[in-house]
């Protein structure tokens, strides 16, 4: 999908780079996670930026559009972390925090403190999960597959083919992080980054894991068995700790987000923990009274009709809606009512009716 960069950030595509490291901060302020914004409109951002705010990257897109940065495009960075997603639509997980935190640690306040083996910690994934009226309603046990980083069995881990010994890395030599110069929009810049041979740890095997080639991970078709509580609504999204792709080196997965819909049902809607159902009521119950049945999600169920009753009007059921999904106890049963008018009439109906208004 061609994604245009420029408008993400909200800039001119003759826009200086000086003006798109502007935009990108600005942006970047406002949908920071961390300061209660959108995730996925900072992902977008900090996206556009890795693209934009390198000069080199930034005239190769104006040639070939953002194909040339997807995965497995002619420009790819090798920046994909979990893998895809089987079943429920895509998930993206570009976000590079690293880079960001090189750059902009300090104005955010989340570079700094981060350790290497930190970063080695697995990415999030999210998914959508779709669900029917009933089961968000009830709860309900679903097996979700998953395309994803998991830890690798032949080394627990660890990175190292069984009997190998740990040695300190040569290419940091033992310190985890090595000293890179990069070209910034702020100029040539000397950053410490995470030493990809360890990935921080300071220490690698004499033989590397044949099975994972020494990153401890790798990517699989997973099942991650999720329980959805009693009374989830379409938009709300259930975190799953701990399923997220697995962390480098042994290094805690990260987790999984599951963004809910929720099927329309054919008779039922919701308002808030209330159930809302459409009944037809005949003319003659309206004025006089009496019983009807109602579908409920437990079945029918028998409800007063009050004399008199008028179309539009509802009658609540108590403790006959959706579970709370924080507290205990169910919403209400909300009955519309609407009152059907006899089109036709027998010779009979219509004497008695012609009575009834003479009175
Ligand atoms: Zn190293
Ligand atoms: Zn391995």
């Amino acid at each position: 999908m061609a994604k245009d960069f420029y408008k993400t950030l909200g800039v001119a595509r003759d826009a200086s780079q000086d003006d798109i490291k502007k935009a990108f901060r600005t942006q970047a302020h406002k949908h920071h996670p961390d300061k209660g914004g959108e995730e996925a409109a900072f992902k977008e951002i900090n996206e556009a930026y890795q693209v934009l705010g390198d000069e080199k990257k930034r005239a190769q897109y104006d040639q070939y559009g953002s194909a040339a940065f997807d995965p497995g495009g002619p420009f790819s960075a090798g920046q994909q972390g979990g893998g895809g997603f089987g079943g429920f639509g895509g998930f993206q997980q570009n976000i590079n925090m690293e880079d960001l935190g090189d750059l902009f640690g300090d104005v955010f306040g989340f570079g700094g403190g981060r350790r290497g083996q930190q970063r080695a910690q697995g990415e999030n994934i999210e998914a959508d999960l779709s669900l029917t009226f009933e089961e968000a309603a009830r709860g309900v046990d679903r097996d979700v597959e998953l395309y994803k980083m998991v830890r690798c069995s032949h080394c627990s881990g660890g990175g190292g083919e069984p009997g190998a010994e740990k040695k300190t890395c040569e290419t940091c030599k033992g310190a985890g992080q090595i000293a890179q110069t990069q070209r910034t929009v702020f100029g040539v810049m000397q950053t410490q980054r995470v030493c990809p041979e360890c990935h921080g740890q300071g220490k690698s095997f004499t033989k590397r894991c044949s099975v994972c080639t020494g990153t401890g991970v790798h990517k699989e078709r997973a099942h991650v068995r999720i329980s959805v509580p009693a009374g989830i609504e379409s938009g709300e999204t259930l975190r799953v700790s701990g399923e997220g792709a697995a962390g480098l080196h042994g290094a805690p997965a990260g987790d999984l987000y599951l963004h809910i819909r929720v099927k329309p049902h054919p008779h039922f809607t919701r308002d808030g923990d209330d159930l809302v159902v459409k009944k037809d009521i005949g003319f003659t119950t309206a004025a006089l009274g009496g019983e009807m049945a109602v579908e409920t999600l437990d079945g029918k169920m028998t409800v007063d009709v009050p004399a008199g009753i008028q179309s539009g009007q509802v009658l609540r059921v108590r403790g006959k809606g959706l579970v709370h999904p924080r507290r205990s106890g169910k919403g209400d049963l909300l009955v519309e009512i609407t009152v059907l008018t006899p089109k036709k009439l027998s010779k009979e109906q219509r004497r008695l009716l012609e009575e009834l208004e003479l009175s």
